[in-house]
């Protein structure tokens, strides 16, 4: 499932390549993921060209000469630019470009392709909380402030902060030595400037790697940043770099996640 990095480096490699194009047609095989009927929803966008593309948590926004397409890849999916010569077998929508490109956008399991005029009018987008990556530790202190409950379903809260997913959260907790399930107002000024620093490594780490190994980027390729940069995430059973303890799993509300229960208190 594709989480912050992977969502920035889209956005990225979507703004260098697709500024500039223009919609000629749009193959729509799952219906369900738009949030017009397909004939309207083609209607807005052809003869639309892309002006910029930004991100927002993991909703990648298209902004357009008229309105803005907005994709969110769910539990995962791949976005590629074709060409006619290498079309995906496998696609749920396809955008096709005047100059002969497309986008073909495949989920693994369900996804969303949403048109929106502005941006305030798309309440899924509308609701989040700042991207993780653009807080600073002023902001990250404030979002903390007064709030009750466990550190980790806040940080998985998109409402709360943007982007951070179950792969990006564990080892940060681990690095600040914080047990996922600590109480937020339990945490000491100190814990939580560890936990911000982690938490910004973490996604600039992964960013710079090509993200997530087990995801694939605009061109069809595979980050490199996996279980190698890992302290504790996927390590069960492992010794913990820091102590030596043996990394267990526990259940974190709806999550699950890797811990040294001697280092993270
Ligand atoms: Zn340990």
């Amino acid at each position: 499932m594709p989480e912050l990095p992977e969502i920035h480096l889209f956005a990225k490699d979507m703004h260098q390549e697709l500024v500039g194009k223009t919609f000629d047609a749009v193959e729509i095989v799952q219906p369900k993921s738009l949030n017009l009927p397909p004939e309207d929803f083609r209607g807005r966008l052809i003869g639309t060209s892309i002006q910029a593309v930004s991100y927002h948590g993991k909703w990648i926004q298209l902004e357009l000469s008229k309105g803005w397409l907005l994709i969110n890849l769910g539990m995962g999916g791949e976005i590629l630019l074709i060409t006619d010569e290498n079309y995906p077998e496998k696609v749920r929508l396809a955008f096709r470009f005047t100059d002969g490109s497309s986008l073909a956008v495949n989920f693994w399991w369900f996804g969303y392709a949403h048109w929106a005029d502005t941006l305030a009018d798309h309440a899924m987008t509308a609701k989040l909380g700042p991207n993780a990556i653009d807080l600073s530790l002023e902001a990250f202190r404030s979002l903390l402030q007064g709030r009750r409950g466990a550190i980790k379903p806040f940080l998985l809260n998109q409402a709360r902060i943007a982007g951070i997913g179950n792969v990006t959260v564990q080892d940060p907790l681990f690095r600040a030595r914080i047990h996922p399930m600590r109480k937020i107002s339990d945490l000491s000024d100190d814990e939580v400037e560890a936990l911000y620093g982690e938490i910004q490594h973490t996604l600039r780490e992964a960013i710079e790697h090509g993200g997530s190994k087990w995801e694939r980027n605009l061109y069809g390729r595979h980050g490199s940043w996996g279980k190698d940069f890992f302290s504790v995430a996927y390590r069960l059973d492992e010794p913990c770099p820091v102590c030596g303890k043996t990394i267990e799993k526990i259940k974190t509300g709806s999550t699950s996640s890797y811990i040294c229960a001697h280092c993270q208190l």
